[in-house]
C-alpha cells in the first residue's frame, strides 16, 4: 500500500542505530514520502539533513513547545536560514501543550507560538500545529492569523473543535491512537472529517497503531491506520491511501 507519512521523527536517538538502513527499506516498501518534522532547534537542523539526503524525505521547520524558551530572535532567524531549503515545507512542530506540568508557562508558549506564526505567515509555509490539552487557546492564536494553513497533527480534541479547525481551512491528523481499541473519541471525530481533509502520520518513533503498540513506530505501520480509517468510513483501504496522498503533496506543495 503506497503511503506519504505526513509527520515523523526519524532524527530521534531511538533511531541513531539503524536510521539509514530503516530509510532505505521504507522507500523500498512503498513509502511515498515523509515529512520529517523538527521538535527543537536542533531537530529542526538534523530534519533538513535528512530531507537533503534522501529524495523523498521533505522537512518541517520549528520549536515544540516544550523548548518555548528557546524560541528568542536568534532562533528564529536561524529557523528562517534554514528555510530556504527547498526540501523545507513547513513551519513546525509549534503550538501548546498544557500536559506536561514541567513544560514551560502558559504565557511563555504562546508568545513562542505566536512568534512562529508570524514567521509561517511571512514565509507564506503551512504549519505542523502539536495542540496537547490546549485547544481553545490553540484555536485562539490559529484565527489570528488567517492567511496561514496547516495541520493539527496528533489530533486529539472533540467533533466540534474539529469542526472549528476545518473551517479555519486545517487539515486532522490521524495517528495510531485510531487504531487502540479503547479509542471512541477520536474514531467519532473520522467519522465526520472529509476524507479530503484528513492526513496519516506515525508521529514515529511514538504512537504506534495496533499491533505494534508501544514498540518503535515507523512509516509502513500507517497501513493499519488506513485500513482503519477505511473500515470507519466504510470505503477502499485504496482510496484513503490514495486521497491522504493527495492532500498531503497539495499541503506541502509537491507536484
Ligand atoms: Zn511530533
Amino acid at each position: 500500500m503506497k503511503i506519504f507519512d505526513s509527520h515523523a521523527h526519524y532524527d530521534d536517538s531511538s533511531f541513531d542505530e539503524d536510521r539509514n538502513k530503516v530509510i532505505k527499506e521504507l522507500k523500498h516498501n512503498d513509502i511515498l514520502g515523509v515529512l520529517n518534522c523538527g521538535a527543537s532547534l536542533q531537530g529542526a537542523i538534523e530534519s533538513v539533513k535528512l530531507a537533503e539526503k534522501n529524495d523523498f524525505f521533505y522537512a518541517a521547520v520549528g520549536i515544540h513547545p516544550e523548548y518555548a524558551y528557546t524560541v528568542n530572535n536568534e532562533n528564529i532567524l536561524k529557523i528562517r536560514q534554514l528555510a530556504k531549503s527547498e526540501k523545507v515545507r513547513a513551519i513546525g512542530e509549534i503550538g501548546l501543550d498544557y500536559y506536561y506540568e514541567e513544560n514551560p508557562p502558559k504565557e511563555v508558549q504562546r508568545s513562542a507560538f505566536i512568534n512562529q506564526m508570524e514567521l509561517a505567515r511571512d514565509l507564506n509555509l503551512p504549519v505542523i500545529i502539536h495542540d496537547r490539552d490546549a485547544h481553545k487557546d490553540t484555536l485562539d492564536i490559529l484565527k489570528m492569523f488567517p492567511q496561514v494553513i496547516g495541520v493539527v497533527h496528533c489530533f486529539s480534541g472533540s467533533i466540534e473543535f474539529a469542526r472549528q479547525c476545518l473551517n479555519l481551512g486545517y487539515y486532522i491528523g490521524f495517528t495510531g491512537v485510531v487504531t487502540f481499541k479503547n479509542a471512541k473519541k477520536i474514531v467519532d471525530v473520522a467519522k465526520e472529517v472529509p476524507l479530503d481533509r484528513m492526513l496519516v502520520e506515525t508521529d514515529c518513533p511514538y504512537m504506534a497503531p495496533v499491533p505494534y503498540r508501544g514498540k518503535r513506530n515507523r512509516s509502513e505501520y500507517i497501513e493499519y491506520i488506513i485500513e482503519k480509517i477505511a473500515e470507519i468510513k466504510e470505503i477502499n483501504p485504496e482510496e484513503v491511501s490514495y486521497q491522504t496522498i493527495s492532500n498531503i503533496k497539495k499541503l506541502i506543495n509537491i507536484k
